[in-house]
């Protein structure tokens, strides 16, 4: 969500933001490089935009991308179940992204981690599976993670965890920060085994350019390392200014300049494989 409103909101931006600049400074000092042709992409998406997301089958076809989808909620329509099942049979993956989508710090904070578990992760994980589903890829709904969750999380049978990364962020109308994703090395995945990854988010609010995402692309490729990168929903070109997502004509970009650079797609529990 955009980083405008309360005080506590500006306060969690500038963390943020303190956060980013220390983990871009912790991962400068070990830009070691991948094992050699591994460079690649990872693309997710989250929340619900099945319907959306089963328009772009043709797209993701045309390039051989395989991505993942992060589903909240513990309801789902047969239309939606069954454009899940397509998707899957297609390669991508589906994973969780909670139940209630709730601030998993203060889920912790009142109801602690049996509490956590209970209402934000069981319901949902359990739905899908009755599905058919078996996500082993969660995404932390809004970015909200602490190494309770994760721990948690692994403990119970999770293989990945995502969390969020921004190039951009504002705070009452303030641009805060805006940083290039090639100058960002805690998106890139170097197989060094870790199971949770920062994922740089492309939605139409930070201000992604087209030159920056080859630039970021051409750095995987040359590092042999993984750009993790994820969205909401697509968007026609124009869309209006309150709609939440990426325009369909970005991430063809960003698919054109990975297959231009023969960069591999990965969903993102083929990460966490040996
Ligand atoms: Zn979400």
């Amino acid at each position: 969500m955009p980083c405008e409103g309360t005080q506590s909101v500006g306060m969690r931006c500038f963390r943020s933001f303190l956060w980013a600049a220390a983990v871009a400074a912790i991962y400068a000092g070990c830009s070691g490089r991948g094992p050699a042709g591994h460079g690649g992409v990872a693309l997710s998406f989250d929340d619900r935009f099945i319907a959306e997301w089963y328009a772009l089958r043709p797209l993701f076809k045309e390039f051989g991308a395989r991505v993942t989808f992060y589903i909240n909620g513990d309801t789902l329509t047969a239309g939606e179940i069954s454009m899940l099942k397509s998707l899957q049979e297609d390669g991508h993956e589906i994973g969780f992204h909670g139940t209630i989508h709730g601030d998993a710090g203060q889920l912790l904070r009142h109801h602690g981690v049996d509490g956590y578990l209970s209402t934000e992760i069981w319901p949902g994980l359990n739905y899908l599976r009755g599905l058919g589903f078996d996500p082993v890829s969660y995404a932390h709904p809004g970015g909200t993670s602490t190494a309770t969750t994760d721990s948690a999380l692994l403990a119970n049978g999770f293989l990945t965890l995502r969390e969020v990364s921004k190039a951009e962020r504002y705070f009452r109308g303030m641009r805060l920060y805006h940083l290039p994703p090639a100058r960002m090395p805690h998106i890139y995945y170097d197989f060094d085994g870790r199971k949770s990854f920062y994922s740089l988010q492309i939605d139409r609010e930070t201000s992604l350019s087209v030159e920056e995402m080859a630039a970021a692309l051409e750095k995987a490729g040359a590092d042999g390392k993984v750009l993790m990168l994820f969205g909401h929903q697509p968007l026609p070109a124009n869309p209006s200014p309150d709609q939440y997502g990426f325009e369909i004509a970005f991430l063809r970009h960003i698919l054109e300049e990975s297959r231009k650079r023969g960069l591999k797609f990965y969903t993102m529990s083929e990460l966490a494989l040996p």
